[in-house]
C-alpha cells in the first residue's frame, strides 16, 4: 500500500474541487488562533479534533459542517487569508497536484470589513505566493452560498468577473459555483447569476445532488448550463441523467472521503464513481475539504485506486485537465506577489 501511495503521490494530479475553508492545515489555523489569543482550547491536539472529522462523527452532515466554522474566526483579514491559502497550495504541491482549482465563498470572509473584492484578492495573493517557484497551474472558483439568495449570487458573479483570469496577468478567478444547503434552494433560482458568469467567460460548476435528489442535477445542467457538477451522488439513480452527462461530457467532481463523511453516500454502500465511469461520465478525484477529511490528493487517489485500479486513476488525472477552467495560456509559476 505504501508503494502505491508513493506512486500516486508522484503522479501529476488535477484537483478541481477543494474548498479553502476546510483545507487550511490544522497547524496553520492553530498558530493564527494562538497569535490572536482566540484559541478555544488549550492544545493543538484538542484543536485538531475540532477541525478534523473524528471516527464517531462520520456520516453526519452537521458535524462535518461544524468543522468549517473555526477557521472563519481568523480568515477575516487580508494577510491571514493570503497566508492560509499559500499553505494550502504548498500542501497540494506536496501531494503532487499540478493543476489546482481552489474554491471560496468571498462573502463569509467580510465580517471584519473586507469588501468581497478584497476578500477575493486576498486568496489570489496567497495563490500567487504559493505558486512562486512551483510548476503548478492554479485558479480560483468563486462560490455563491445558496442561503444568501439569488441576488447576492448575481453580485458575486460580477465581482468574480472583475478578477477573472483572462483579464489579469496573474492568478485569477476561473469559475463560478453555488454551495450551501441544497434543499429549498433549487439551482434554478440562480439562473441569472450563471448567465452573468457565462457571459463573463467564467467556467461554471454547481454543488448538486449531494443532499438533494437527481432533479437538482438536471436543473444544474439544463437551467444553469453547468459544465461540471460537484458531488452529483444522486445522479447515479437516474439512467437518463447519466446518459446526458456522458453525452455532453459534463464532469462529476467526485469527493469520495467527503461523501462518506457527510453521509451523501452511506457507510457500506458503493461510491457512485464506479457507476459514473461505467456510464461513460467523466469524473475527477477531488478532496473537497482536505483538513476536515484528513486527506490529500494522493490519499484520495489511493482510495479511488482501491475501487477502480491504479491505471484507471492515472487515466482520470490525465484526462481531468481538459475539464479544468484554468486556461492553457494562464501564466505558470512566475506570478508576482499580487
Ligand atoms: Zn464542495
Amino acid at each position: 500500500m505504501d508503494d502505491l501511495l508513493t506512486r500516486l503521490r508522484a503522479l501529476p494530479k488535477v484537483e478541481l474541487h477543494q474548498h479553502v475553508d476546510g483545507s487550511i492545515p490544522t497547524e496553520v489555523t492553530w498558530q493564527l488562533m494562538r497569535h490572536y489569543r482566540l484559541n478555544p482550547v488549550a492544545t493543538l491536539e484538542e484543536m485538531r479534533r475540532r477541525l478534523e472529522i473524528q471516527d464517531e462523527e462520520e456520516g453526519t452532515l452537521m458535524a462535518y459542517l461544524d468543522k468549517m466554522h473555526y477557521p472563519l474566526w481568523i480568515t477575516q483579514f487580508y494577510e491571514n487569508i493570503s497566508q492560509v491559502t499559500e499553505a494550502i497550495v504548498a500542501a497540494a504541491a506536496e501531494a503532487g497536484v499540478k493543476t489546482l482549482e481552489l474554491r471560496y465563498s468571498p462573502v463569509i470572509h467580510t465580517f471584519a470589513g473586507l469588501t468581497p473584492r478584497q476578500s477575493i484578492r486576498a486568496v489570489l495573493s496567497g495563490m500567487n505566493r504559493g505558486t512562486k517557484k512551483r510548476d503548478m497551474k492554479v485558479g480560483l472558483v468563486v462560490i455563491a452560498m445558496r442561503q444568501h439568495g439569488p441576488h447576492i449570487a448575481k453580485i458575486l458573479a460580477r465581482q468574480a468577473i472583475a478578477e477573472a483570469q483572462h483579464l489579469h496577468a496573474r492568478t485569477g478567478v476561473v469559475g463560478f459555483d453555488i454551495a450551501g444547503p441544497e434543499r429549498g434552494n433549487p439551482p434554478r433560482l440562480f439562473r441569472s447569476a450563471y448567465e452573468i458568469a457565462r457571459l463573463g467567460r467564467l467556467g461554471t460548476t454547481a454543488h448538486a445532488g449531494e443532499d438533494a435528489p437527481a432533479d437538482y442535477v438536471w436543473q444544474a445542467v439544463d437551467e444553469l448550463g453547468a459544465q461540471r457538477i460537484g458531488h452529483g451522488c444522486t445522479a447515479v439513480s437516474d439512467e437518463a441523467l447519466l446518459r446526458r452527462l456522458a453525452k455532453d461530457r459534463i464532469l462529476i467532481e467526485c469527493c469520495i472521503s467527503s461523501n462518506y463523511h457527510t453521509g451523501a453516500v452511506r457507510k457500506g454502500r458503493p461510491h457512485p464513481i464506479e457507476a459514473f465511469l461505467e456510464a461513460g461520465v467523466p469524473v475527477a478525484i477531488c478532496c473537497d475539504n482536505s483538513t476536515v477529511s484528513r486527506t490529500d490528493s494522493a490519499r484520495e487517489s489511493l482510495r479511488a485506486a482501491e475501487l477502480l485500479g491504479v491505471e484507471a486513476v492515472e487515466r482520470i488525472h490525465r484526462e481531468a485537465g481538459a475539464a479544468s477552467f484554468i486556461r492553457p495560456e494562464s501564466r505558470l509559476a512566475d506570478g508576482g506577489d499580487d
